[in-house]
């Protein structure tokens, strides 16, 4: 309440066609601006602003990248523990359709390991290779680190 009154005050004495805003940069703080134009409290703030909007656009497809990879491990994890079970007893193979339907993509891994003609992809917290079987179906097979 005394905020508001004091800000009033403000207000009468020194009268002003452009009203109080608030500052671009995200900082929450309102500020009386001098001109249309004037979105930041100052310069400091204005600077903020443009360099981690400039990192965030930088790194954007990093973030993405990561997302994916982190959604991945999440996918693997759900399956590797629904049907780990009580066989307790690696690898968990599963439909690489029904991976695929909860989001899971295999463009993203952290790396590849080789082993003779098998090839391993690499998440955070677990690793699978992609093979067919006799039906012609896209199996994958889970283990974890
Ligand atoms: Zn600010």
């Amino acid at each position: 309440m005394k905020k508001r009154i004091k800000l009033k005050e403000e207000e009468e004495h020194f009268p002003s066609p452009i009203r109080q805003r608030v500052c671009k940069c995200g900082c929450g703080h309102d500020f009386q601006p001098n001109r249309k134009d004037h979105l930041y409290i100052n310069k400091q703030h204005y600077d903020f602003d443009y360099n981690t909007t400039k990192r965030k656009i930088k790194n954007k497809h990093i973030i993405e990248v990561e997302k994916t990879l982190r959604l991945n491990n999440r996918i693997l994890e759900k399956h590797y523990q629904s049907n780990i079970g009580n066989k307790k007893k690696e690898p968990v193979r599963c439909y690489y359709e029904i991976l695929k339907s909860d989001g899971f993509t295999s463009k993203n891994y952290i790396g590849v390991s080789e082993e003779g003609t098998e090839k391993f992809y690499l998440l955070y917290d677990y690793y699978y290779l992609l093979f067919r079987n006799k039906s012609n179906q896209l199996i994958i097979e889970i283990y974890k680190n």
